[in-house]
């Protein structure tokens, strides 16, 4: 594959998330949907000032547009950056919330809470999209985006993504996308993960300097 975006690796195993979550969705869900995503960009972008931009920049220069070609790119950058967040939103290894992760889930209302919050958002959005744990100023709340869209662009800090396009969970759960839901939030969300991101953005000075 050739271009300036690649194809970031897997951050486990294809099977690691098995049973919730098989070898093969994640072989098909990485391998054709994730990598055609990055194939596609590149070639949108070949001959344009977005092929020397950072992913995170065509994102969000691209987020909103009217253009045909635009909104071509945005979503395959999007989806990009989207799946490359989804990877590292789960892990064979969940952990517990610590800390200010903990203190703010507290906040918010109690895990329990959080996680009803997260699979709600992830029923009711109306075809292929996205769920989200995000955080403003510390605290916590759940937002869903159609198609490649994502809080970042909108200059919010997501926490942890769960991917709600049928080809997530049609292998493992055909239409059943509640259950899909219910196994992942409640066996492997990697709490790390959303404590990592929670941190940064209470050092600006960091974040700038990214
Ligand atoms: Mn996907």
């Amino acid at each position: 594959m050739t271009g300036p975006f690649k194809l970031s690796p897997l951050p486990y195993a294809e099977d690691a998330l098995a049973p919730t979550i098989s070898a093969d969705t994640i072989r098909y869900h990485y391998k054709k949907h994730h990598a055609a995503y990055v194939k596609t960009l590149n070639e949108l972008v070949q001959g344009t000032h977005y092929a020397s931009m950072k992913l995170e920049e065509v994102v969000r220069a691209t987020a909103g547009k009217d253009d045909d070609k635009e909104k071509k790119i945005f979503n395959n950058a999007g989806q990009r950056w989207n799946h490359d967040f989804y990877w590292r939103s789960l892990s064979p290894n969940s952990g517990t919330p610590t800390g200010k992760l903990k203190a703010a889930i507290e906040e918010f209302g109690g895990a329990r809470k959080l996680i009803e919050a997260l699979a709600e958002a992830g029923k009711t959005q109306f075809g292929s999209g996205w769920a989200w744990l995000v955080s403003k100023n510390g605290q916590l709340s759940v937002e869903k985006t159609p198609n490649a869209e994502d809080p970042m662009s909108k200059g919010v800090n997501p926490l942890l993504a769960v991917d709600i396009w049928e080809h997530a969970y049609y292998l493992d759960y055909q239409n059943e996308r509640p259950k899909y839901l219910e196994a992942v939030l409640k066996k492997i969300l990697n709490w790390d993960f959303a404590a990592e991101n929670l941190s940064r953005e209470e050092e600006p000075a960091r974040a700038a300097a990214e």
